[in-house]
This record gives structure tokens, C-alpha cells and sequence, in this order.
């Protein structure tokens, strides 16, 4: 989209305009599927509302929900120590300009900087590889949507089903608050915290992608199945698209556990990356 030379604040800064004001067309996809299929008046009226919003963002340029969220990023390929200072100065810039809600506040003080940082913030996750450009994907997440976390520490003898439970009653009980249609993100196996963080990387995967493991398929096709016919509904009004998707990631985990972690992201399924190439060029999309 992009090929001239400019920094990696800038790109940051670009990267989420892109994110905050368009869906990606996958989303969209899943929407216009759900509405095809929706059977429910005001669940249908919802979704066409949804869409319209979606597009009404995009022509003007403006974020698509007034919740812009706290960006969570990922680094991969090549970078250096300098990277979290430019991540943290386009933050602090495209707070103004685009401009974002400024979302952080200290936890107990709940004193806010205005400019979306604070210790921890943003969410930056690094993973070199011997590529010679480097790749930052953002994943705005509402809190509307993030609240709804859960993790649990199954007994392995809960088995499969155990883990369906878990995650049938935590996308019910959550309601609208999530602001449905979700995606549901689903990390099962490995530690407490591996889990949690496997749950939102799943959120990363296109919703057009299909999980190469049979497995894990069929039990996102199942869990798919299950959720849409719960009656939930889009903002949970009522209705049959309650998910756009069901998205699993595993890890092997310690023979006594079975970690089961779920993070949702709303209808609002933003994401965008940039690649950023060694001649300083950058290539944007929502891969
Ligand atoms: S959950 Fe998503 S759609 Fe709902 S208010 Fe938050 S960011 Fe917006």
C-alpha cells in the first residue's frame, strides 16, 4: 500500500489509523455470512447497522467504535532495542492525531496520561527471526471485549468436554457485553500465562483461515455450531449469529494440567500490520 521510506514512529502511527478505521475484509466477510444466515429481525437490523458503521469509518476515516482500545503489538523478524521507544512515540502520537481515546490509567489511581502509555503500556511482543525486515501487527482491544477473559485450570480428567463447557458458559454468560457477533480466541495447554497469551493470538488468525489440525477444526466448527444456535444473538438481542468464529491454539502442557484460557473480540475484530523492509520502505495490510 505504502512504499516510501519513513520511520517507524510513522509507521506506527499509520499502521493504527489503518487498524481504528477499517475492518479487516475477512470481518467483513464473516458479517455479511452471519447476516445471510440471521433469521431474527432485530439481530438482522443489528448486523446492518454494524455494517453500515464499518463503512461510514472507512469513507471518513474515523475509528469505527468509540472504545479505540489499548494496542497490543507483535515484533517479529529483525529489530533492535530502539523499536519499543518508537512503538511508544507513535502511540503517544497517534493518540492526537487520529485521534484514539486515550484509554490507559494508572490501576488503583486510575490517573490517566492522556496519551494511551503508562508503565506496561503499550503490550509489546518480541519474537526475532533471521528475516531481514520486521513485521508489527496491532490488535486494538475494547474493554468491553477484553473484560470477558477467562482462564481455568481444568483437571485433565475433565477432558474434552470439560474444556467445550468452559467455553460455551464463558462466551453465554459474557451476553452483549463483548459486543457480539465475536470471534472467540481459545488457548488450550501449556502454563497459566502461555495460555492467556495463546487465547488473544488466536485472535490474529484470519477469520478466512482455516486450522490446518483436524482436531482443533472440529471442535471450532463444533463450538461454532453450538454458540450460533444458543439464541444469544448479535449485542445479545436475541438471534442466530452469536460468533463469527471459534479460533483454537494448543501447546503441549504438564500431565497433571489442562489449561483453558478464552479471549474475545468483538464485532470490532480490528488488526493491521506493516512490514517494514531494510531499505526503510513498508508494506501495510490486514493479513
Ligand atoms: S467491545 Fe468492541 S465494539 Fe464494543 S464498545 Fe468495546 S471496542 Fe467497541
Amino acid at each position: 500500500m505504502i512504499s516510501i521510506p519513513e520511520s517507524v514512529e510513522d509507521a506506527i502511527v499509520n499502521l493504527l489509523r489503518l487498524a481504528n478505521t477499517k475492518l479487516p475484509e475477512d470481518v467483513g466477510w464473516a458479517l455479511e455470512a452471519a447476516a445471510s444466515w440471521e433469521t431474527n429481525e432485530i439481530a438482522y437490523s443489528q448486523l446492518g447497522g454494524i455494517m453500515d458503521n464499518v463503512k461510514k469509518a472507512e469513507f471518513m476515516g474515523r475509528p469505527m467504535c468509540q472504545d479505540t482500545g489499548v494496542p497490543v503489538f507483535y515484533v517479529s523478524g529483525k529489530f533492535d532495542a530502539s523499536i519499543e521507544k518508537s512503538i511508544r512515540n507513535g502511540v503517544r502520537r497517534a493518540t492526537s492525531e487520529i485521534p484514539l481515546r486515550p484509554n490507559t490509567v494508572h490501576p488503583l489511581t486510575r490517573e490517566n496520561p492522556g496519551d494511551n502509555l503508562g508503565d506496561g503500556m503499550p503490550v509489546i511482543h518480541y519474537t526475532p527471526t533471521d528475516d531481514d525486515h520486521t513485521e508489527i501487527t496491532v490488535l486494538p482491544k475494547g474493554a468491553g471485549a477484553e473484560n470477558m477473559t477467562k482462564l481455568v485450570m481444568l483437571n485433565p480428567a475433565d477432558g474434552t468436554a470439560g474444556v467445550k463447557k468452559f467455553i460455551i458458559s464463558t462466551v453465554l454468560e459474557a451476553g452483549g457485553r463483548p459486543c457480539p457477533p465475536t470471534v472467540v480466541g481459545v488457548g488450550i495447554g501449556g502454563t497459566s500465562d502461555m495460555c492467556v497469551k495463546m487465547a488473544k493470538e488466536a485472535l490474529l488468525r484470519p477469520t478466512d483461515h482455516v486450522n490446518t489440525n483436524d482436531d482443533e477444526r472440529k471442535l471450532e466448527e463444533e463450538l461454532f455450531t453450538i454458540l450460533n444456535a444458543s439464541g444469544l444473538g448479535p449485542m445479545g438481542l436475541g438471534g442466530d449469529s452469536t460468533v463469527l468464529r471459534v479460533h483454537i491454539k494448543t501447546a503441549y502442557c504438564h500431565t497433571a494440567s489442562l489449561p483453558v484460557a478464552v479471549n474475545l473480540n468483538c464485532w470490532a475484530a480490528r488488526r493491521a500490520t506493516v512490514r517494514i523492509m531494510k531499505d526503510g520502505t513498508s508494506r501495510y495490510g490486514q493479513w
